[in-house]
């Protein structure tokens, strides 16, 4: 398994909550406002609570170890099908942001075991929104609190993923495919490459299976071509599985800090603030200045400055000065 550098794959993102009129859902919503709840402040409240996560493919050890250790949740996974909401095979096409989709996701599980505090994650892998050239793994972790009306998560982005993809015909020699995609320690998804969805092959895990899901792909194909893509599922890919850890350490850290002004949990940066006036010419430059720190459940808000009120900008990141 590929190890995920933890700074270097991390990103700097705008994670953090979410309160009910910024998610759009069908289902019954009970986050039409954060029900005005008192939070123990001894106490963490999610210390010996129980929530449950939505999961087909066993990411219990990744999500709940470090929700365990930061906070005292207790989580138990709930086998739902939430291939309902969207395959990275795409039989089922996905449907609205990672976010929406993760919450759902979570209600879920939730529905299934009858509580009122779920999880969930979602992965949206492929070519990284800001650098089209590299392939990224994002992972979301989200905590749905039903009981309190709160939504916390937070997400981790790694470029370490193995995702390739190639066509091929039966008997072609596919030696170099197979060391980009870690094949077998990755498993494969293969599928007629025009034509017809099916025969598709999941998690082909033998040189066996693969010629087998070959032969019998290409024969459907209009083309007489086989599409052989890496099985992102997260039981599959094993180099989804730090990143989806990373992400619920990330949680974990977010929902063990309480809000300074109401006690929820949650608390943690919200936004980022850019613009540092250039070293030469003062005009502001593409830097981080401060972060934003919110609460899921009320209005308070801290802005905590990164850098001091003397500080410059690169003038080679300047757009006057280095254009
Ligand atoms: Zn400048
Ligand atoms: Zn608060």
């Amino acid at each position: 398994m590929k190890a995920v550098h933890e700074t270097v794959g991390a990103r700097l993102e705008s994670p953090g909550f979410i309160r009910g009129e910024e998610v759009k859902d069908d289902a019954p919503s009970v986050h039409d406002e954060p029900k005005r709840i008192r939070w123990p402040s001894e106490r963490h409240p999610y210390a010996g609570q129980s929530a449950v996560l939505a999961t087909k493919h066993a990411k219990l050890p990744l999500i709940a170890p470090p929700l365990a250790r930061a906070v005292g949740l207790s989580i138990d996974a709930v086998a739902v099908d939430t291939d309902t909401l969207g395959t990275f095979s795409g039989e089922i096409p996905r449907t609205g942001p990672p976010l929406e989709t993760a919450i759902r996701k979570a209600r879920l599980g939730m529905q299934a075991a009858g509580l009122g505090l779920g999880l969930a994650s979602e992965g949206s892998i492929g070519p990284d929104p800001a650098m089209p050239f590299l392939t990224s793994d994002r992972e979301l972790v989200v905590l749905v609190d039903d009981n309190a009306g709160i939504v916390i998560w937070d997400a981790y982005t790694s470029y370490d993923i193995v995702a390739a993809t190639t066509t091929a015909r039966p008997g072609d020699d596919l030696g170099q495919f197979i060391a980009e995609a870690d094949f077998p320690v990755h498993r494969l998804v293969v599928r007629p490459n025009q034509g017809p969805v099916q025969p598709l092959h999941k998690g082909v895990d033998s040189r066996a299976a693969l010629d087998t899901a070959i032969a019998q792909a290409a024969a459907a194909a209009t083309d007489g071509c086989a599409r052989i893509e890496t099985d992102l599922r997260a039981h599959a890919c094993p180099s989804r599985q730090p990143v989806i850890a990373g992400a619920a350490e990330r949680l974990a850290q977010r929902v063990a800090v309480r809000c300074p002004s109401c006690s929820a949990p949650g608390w943690g940066c919200v936004d980022i603030l850019m613009g540092v006036p250039c070293d030469w010419c003062g005009t502001e430059v593409d830097q981080p200045r401060a972060e934003i720190d919110g609460c899921p459940a009320c209005d308070h808000q801290e802005v905590r400055a990164l850098v001091g009120t003397d500080a410059t900008g690169d003038p080679g990141t300047c757009p006057v000065c280095n254009p």
